[in-house]
């Protein structure tokens, strides 16, 4: 039999295990021009949380009863497609399905050989690319200037604050326990990180550790984090809207100190982006990614959960801080 994953309810606040309903179907009888795809690895992805609302957004909600997907990585098992052999691995967004056919348009064959698989829904996927055009596009870092980073023990977090040394900044990082700081600092060269959940005063912590101020705020969180580094952004300063997850499950509207008077004195420009605005670039954005790669120059982490039952839990996980670096499941 072959297990699949639908949208059980539309969660209210925080998404729980009830929200997800496993089911059963027979394998799929592969037509011609399909193939049959076996899945390796999935992506789970804070945004998915928005799509498990109704509410009208950039990409459509899941449907209640319909299987969800996200990005995955599968192997082509059987195929009636002439531009697939048995064997190629193909990276799409695909439903959180055991196995599925497809009739293998907007899939990307991915090489196993150059890369570990996983990589292509991390660094040389999705995250990566959100990292790289999020940072130079939108927060067009020069050498010399601070960046701020939070969420920065995160998949796309972690990219940014790597991309920001190579262009010669310096980089600050916020996490959320000591063992995220310790990583930001020895693994990843950031020069300095702050424990979110241990700090009082946010707001000084970030100004010692960016004595010039904040040129660039990489926000992959939101919330009152933001506020404390809104504080300290500098004249000409850029804040990229990449993500708002200390949001994403709230109840009622938030509110906060108005960002306005600090964006007119300080000339300061606040931009949010979605990934797909630089589709026509993600070939630049994968080779300068895969360069640096292999110059050793960038690295990842991956939090790597077994077993498709568990594709739920590692998505509740991702609001528990649970994962270092990109949350993916294994198959
Ligand atoms: P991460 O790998 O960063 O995982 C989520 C992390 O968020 C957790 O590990 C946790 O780390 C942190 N977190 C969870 N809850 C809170 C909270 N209440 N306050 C502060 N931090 C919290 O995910 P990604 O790297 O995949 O995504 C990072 C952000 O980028 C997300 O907001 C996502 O929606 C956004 N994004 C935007 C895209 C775009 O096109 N604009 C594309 C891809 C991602 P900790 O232990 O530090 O709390």
């Amino acid at each position: 039999m072959n297990k699949t994953i639908l949208l059980n309810n539309r969660p209210n606040g925080k998404p729980q295990e009830s929200d997800f309903k496993f089911t059963s179907e027979d394998v799929p009888k592969v037509n011609n021009g399909d193939i049959l795809l076996k899945t390796k690895y999935v992506s789970v992805d804070p945004y998915m949380r928005g799509r498990m609302s109704e509410a009208e957004s950039y990409i459509e909600p899941f449907q209640l009863n319909k299987p969800i997907n996200s990005g995955i990585i599968a192997e082509v098992i059987e195929s009636k497609n002439d531009s697939y052999t048995k064997g190629d691995f193909v990276s799409g967004m695909l439903d959180w399905k055991e196995q599925q056919t497809h009739n293998g348009k907007d899939l990307l064959k991915v090489d196993a050989d150059k890369a570990p698989l996983s990589a292509y829904l991390g660094i040389l996927g999705m995250t990566g690319l959100t990292a790289y055009h999020g940072l130079t596009e939108v927060g067009k870092p020069k050498e010399g200037e601070t960046i701020v980073v939070s969420g920065a023990a995160g998949a796309v977090g972690s990219t940014v604050g790597q991309i920001g040394k190579i262009l010669g900044c310096r980089v600050i990082g916020i996490a959320g326990s000591d063992e995220k700081v310790d990583m930001l600092k020895s693994k990843y060269g950031f020069d300095a990180a702050i424990n979110y959940k241990t700090t009082e005063d946010m707001t000084k912590a970030i100004a010692d550790a960016a004595p010039k101020g904040v040129d660039v705020y990489y926000d992959n969180v939101g919330g009152t984090i933001s506020d404390a580094v809104h504080a300290n952004i500098n004249r000409f300063g850029r804040i990229v809207v990449c993500g708002a997850i200390s949001l994403y499950n709230s109840t009622s509207l938030p509110t906060g100190p108005r960002i306005e008077p600090i964006l007119i004195k300080k000339s300061v420009l606040m931009q949010g982006f979605i990934v797909n605005n630089f589709s026509d670039k993600f070939p630049e954005g994968i080779e300068q990614l895969s360069q640096w790669l292999k110059a050793g120059k960038l690295d990842f982490s991956e939090t790597i959960v077994e077993g498709f039952d568990n594709i739920p839990n590692a998505f509740l996980d991702l609001f528990e801080g649970k994962n270092k670096g990109k949350m993916i499941v294994k198959v």
